[in-house]
């Protein structure tokens, strides 16, 4: 018997997809067998293919909107960005791809000509996490294609349905069979495809201690190509400010929006000591006012559940612990109901705590420390050994300078959310979030290699000096 993957939707516990889980070597004899084909294609039809994509995701966003709805647990109006999203992809990645590894020509010595172009690498694999089940994987995938690579997606194994869905829509758009294959499977199956001899490079979106296995696994293939896009850590300061409302509605879209499962959301709110009452006061309020519910639910909600029960019982570990460790609860983590991941926001302060793991708490659990300088509070920022996103709300344009100067981190605000970043820019992060390769505007850069040349219509060499004269040239020499 095939072995089964199944799918739930997280809010209901409903079963909503099932498949059998597919064939490593299978998939990736396909990718290469139509790899060639793909990439001698012009580029302008690859671009045309993708953009008949981003039609068809237009065409079918309700539905596709909802099935991400369903399957991550986020409300509606939330997928629906994720659509746009998806969509938009396509004309940005073209305009990255001509940017980031377009042509250059020039003209070199003895009248050749000179060129720098970019060449697929082959076989691409992408795997997919679950709470951007349509935007992120797709963000590896539209300019692997664009590129000429074909592509193995093995969406996450939460959201098979979403993985699906979205080859179904290149397939609509004229995207070759063997040019996206769809691997189903979980862990053993990214396991395997990582490792299989027959990719030429792995585009990963996922948790630091999945990259790191992976980037363990490509210590002794530096011929292949790895991207990790990983978690953070993410600060968010509060310094002064009179505006005490806003800053606390900027803190809690950072930290619960999509329920704390960003990789950008902020974990660690570090506010100064002499705004720490009215900040917390109002933070605290503000979350105790989210709706919480069905993605589908009127009025909508503001944040749905978490992605499963697993889930949801360790961010409520994670919670106790910092609590029995000298955490003081703001506002408690409660979980109504033990049979749904439905979890509320939980903000703990942890100054006191001597020791605070540095770990990416992946849902809507808020840390809080107090600090007295803002040089404390860059170095209460910086310490971690992630780096993706950080914000600064409130403080002077010095006091920026000062933060974006000192702050490590890939992706750094002022009185905007940690989160929310835009597909126009590169997005990754250092330490721990990624190997330096950010995707967004830059996964063009990765997904094709450089190839710089000096060409001439005919053949044309001379060697100027160091060479011993011709019999003929002696001769001569000699009768003169
Ligand atoms: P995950 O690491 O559990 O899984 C990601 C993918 O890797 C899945 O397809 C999974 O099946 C596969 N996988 C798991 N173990 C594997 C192994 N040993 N070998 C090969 N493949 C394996 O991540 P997740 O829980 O699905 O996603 C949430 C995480 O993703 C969070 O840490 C979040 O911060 C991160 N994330 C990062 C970004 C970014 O752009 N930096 C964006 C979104 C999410």
């Amino acid at each position: 018997m095939t072995a089964e993957l199944i799918s739930h939707e997280p809010a209901t516990g409903a079963e909503l997809w099932r498949g059998p889980i597919g064939d490593v070597d299978a998939e990736v004899a396909a990718a290469r067998g139509a790899w060639s084909e793909w990439a001698a294609q012009p580029f302008t039809y690859r671009a045309e293919t993708m953009r008949r994509f981003a039609n068809a995701v237009k065409a079918d966003g309700d539905e596709l909107a909802d099935l991400i709805a369903r399957e991550t647990g986020k409300p509606l109006w939330e997928a629906q960005t994720e659509v746009a999203s998806t969509a938009n992809k396509v004309d940005i990645s073209i305009k990255a791809h001509s940017e980031r590894t377009g042509q250059r020509r020039g003209e070199g010595a003895m009248k050749t000509r000179t060129a720098v172009r970019h060449k697929p690498h082959g076989v691409l694999a992408v795997l997919g996490p679950y709470n951007f089940p349509a935007h992120l994987p797709n963000g590896h995938i539209v300019p692997a294609l664009l590129a000429g690579n074909t592509v193995v997606f093995k969406p996450s194994e939460k959201t098979p349905a979403v993985g699906e869905k979205l080859v179904s829509l290149y397939r609509a758009a004229g995207v070759p069979e063997g040019a996206v294959r769809l691997m189903i499977g979980g862990p053993a199956e990214g396991k395997a495809l990582a490792n299989h001899d027959g990719i030429d490079g792995l585009l990963f979106t996922g948790s630091a201690r999945t990259g790191l296995i992976l980037n363990r696994a490509f210590a002794d293939k530096p011929g292949k190509i790895l991207a990790l896009e990983m978690g953070g850590n993410n600060p968010i300061i509060v310094w002064d400010t009179p505006d005490i409302a806003t800053a606390a509605v900027l803190v809690v879209q950072s930290a619960f929006l999509s329920a704390g499962q960003r990789c950008s959301n902020a974990r660690r709110l570090i506010v100064r000591d002499s705004m720490y009452d009215a900040l917390i006061k109002e933070v605290s309020a503000l979350a105790g006012r989210l709706i919480i519910d069905h993605p589908h639910a009127d009025p909508a909600p503001f944040m749905g559940p978490v992605i499963d029960n697993e889930t949801a019982e360790g961010l409520m570990e994670s919670f106790l612990f910092l609590l029995s460790n000298g955490g003081k609860a703001i506002r408690h983590m409660i979980r109504p109901d033990e049979t749904k991941p439905f979890l509320t926001p939980g903000i703990i302060d942890v100054t006191e705590l001597a020791e605070r793991p540095d770990i990416e708490l992946f849902g809507p659990l808020l840390q809080v420390v107090r600090v007295e300088t803002f040089e404390q509070a860059i170095l209460e920022a910086n310490a971690t050994r992630f780096g993706l996103s950080a914000a600064l709300i409130g403080g002077s344009p010095q006091q920026y300078d000062q933060f974006w100067a000192n702050i490590r981190a890939g992706v750094v605000n002022w009185n905007r959310p940690t989160n929310g970043a835009s597909s126009d820019a590169p997005f990754g992060g250092i330490g721990l979030s990624g190997n330096h390769r950010p995707s967004a505007y830059y996964a063009a850069d990765y997904c094709a290699f450089p190839v710089a040349s000096n060409e001439a219509e005919s053949l044309r060499a001379s060697i100027g000096v160091g060479l011993k004269p011709t019999e003929a040239e002696v001769k001569a020499a000699a009768q003169e």
